[in-house]
């Protein structure tokens, strides 16, 4: 899938709307689902044009990929989940239900999450 600049993560990252933002640096934007699931439900997502982690992981530069997830773990530690534990998530495409076409990564926590999927 092409990358769709008018998506509203990329509209978050040029600050062209606001976010509650929780984490930034060179690499990655993290701020608070607008709809959260759990008491903490943050997203990290990377500064550049990637729809989905395979995109993100074949187009991206390394030090890119290296100083994303490194954020993804700061932002987990800041948020204090460390010791209780957390949850990340990813959506890709349709059978995940992404809807947001920019990669984003779900962090959930503080409260027990249950199991990883409902069962069929
Ligand atoms: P996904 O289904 O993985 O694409 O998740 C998209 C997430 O983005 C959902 O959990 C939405 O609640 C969240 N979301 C959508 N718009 C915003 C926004 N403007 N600020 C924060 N979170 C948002």
């Amino acid at each position: 899938m092409d990358y769709n600049p008018d998506n509203i993560f990329a509209k978050i990252l040029r600050k062209e709307i606001p976010c509650d933002q929780v984490f930034e640096n060179d690499f990655a934007l993290a701020f608070k689902d607008i709809n959260p699931q759990a008491p903490i439900h943050v997203l990290v997502i990377p500064k550049g044009d990637y729809v989905s982690m395979a995109d993100f992981t074949a187009a991206a530069p390394d030090e890119l990929i290296a100083g994303f997830f490194a954020a993804v773990g700061k932002v987990a530690k800041l948020l204090d989940l460390e010791k209780n534990g957390y949850r990340i998530l990813a959506n890709s495409g349709d059978d995940a239900h992404q809807e947001v076409p920019h990669l984003h990564i779900h962090i959930f926590g503080g409260r027990p999450l249950g199991p990883m999927l409902t069962r069929l």
